[in-house]
């Protein structure tokens, strides 16, 4: 169960080289939601988009395909997609919404959905949740110190950031790599990760990440009737390659013993904060 419900699960890549080019992995999540938007399933979706400053994302609300490609690949640091939800809809006149989010986000779209305070109408217009696998993510100052200091990049000299086999790497616009171990990076990560219980968005009618798939390639489950209709059909017209995630190396293996890690290591941190505070854990120094 720490992998969550899923249909199916394959290895998959984006059949359009213009996408694989700066998309994080396989290009999964932008090669989806273009399908989506040019079949009319989705009329936009909700993605991190640039922002002002470097690899500080801020939600957008694509209608356009160059508007998807333009917001290609993993910004380490909190992006608030699901408060655009609500714009989408409103602003946007959206119907058919796509969202992209880590397995907070999309946790929380679901509660959105199922508890619609202050998000009347909403329930019905997600159409496509893309759930991205999360083990950690950085607060922004965090992220830059990491960068400027530790692996010595120049945030706006830097093209791409990966966290991978243990490192986390930083690609500059020259071809440069620089890379720290990942116990480097502990530090900086927020807080609430460490009692989050969800690597692989188990709540996403498609999830996908890295972990699981050769380079370039995406680990990809459909989770949801809506997931595996939409991705069988862009199967069909021919947007992905997939290969059997049985005949790929590290494989599921790989997948389920880094949730396992997860979610043993931060159920621990979530049963120590169960005793923590007055008349628990701590003597109140005031009585
Ligand atoms: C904080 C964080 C931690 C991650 N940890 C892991 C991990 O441990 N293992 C693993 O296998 N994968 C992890 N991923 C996912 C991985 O980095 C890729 O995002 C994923 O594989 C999708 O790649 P792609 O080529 O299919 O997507 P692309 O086609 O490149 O599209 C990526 C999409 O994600 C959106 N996005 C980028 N940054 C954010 C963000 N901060 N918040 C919300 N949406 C965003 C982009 O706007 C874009 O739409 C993590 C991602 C994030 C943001
Ligand atoms: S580790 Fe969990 S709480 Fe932290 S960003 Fe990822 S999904 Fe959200």
């Amino acid at each position: 169960m720490v992998l969550g419900n899923y249909k199916n699960c394959v290895s998959a890549r984006a059949a359009d080289p213009a996408i694989l080019t700066a998309s994080q992995d396989g290009g999964i999540v932008t090669q989806l939601f273009a399908f989506a938007l040019e079949e009319g399933i989705i009329d936009g979706a909700i993605v991190a988009g640039q922002g002002d400053e470097p690899f500080k994302p801020e939600p957008v609300v694509a209608t356009t395909v160059a508007e998807l490609m333009e917001a290609r690949g993993t910004r380490y640091t909190i992006c608030p997609n699901v408060s655009m939800i609500k714009e989408a809809t409103r602003s946007y006149g959206l119907d058919k919404v796509g969202i992209v989010g880590t397995p907070c986000q999309i946790q929380a779209v679901r509660k959105a959905q199922l508890y619609p305070m202050g998000m009347r109408s909403v329930p019905d217009k997600i159409a496509l949740a893309i759930g991205i696998f999360c083990m950690e993510n950085f607060p922004y100052q965090g992220l830059e110190t990491m960068v400027e200091d530790l692996c010595n990049v120049k945030m706006e000299n830097a093209v791409k950031m990966d966290i991978g086999k243990g490192k986390f790497s930083v690609y500059t616009e020259r071809g440069a790599v620089s890379q720290i171990p990942l116990k480097l990076t502990h530090k900086f990560e927020q807080g609430g990760c460490h009692v989050c219980l969800d690597y692989v968005a188990n709540l996403a009618d498609v999830s996908t990440g890295s972990v699981g798939s050769p380079d370039g390639w995406s680990t990809v489950f459909t989770r949801t009737k809506a997931g595996e209709t939409i991705w069988g059909k862009a199967i069909e017209a021919g947007y992905f390659e997939t290969k059997p995630i049985a005949d790929v190396k590290p494989g599921l293996d790989l997948v389920t013993k880094l949730a396992t890690e997860k979610i043993t290591k931060n159920q621990k941190t979530l049963e120590g904060r169960a005793t923590f505070g007055v008349d628990k854990g701590l003597r109140n120094p005031y009585i």
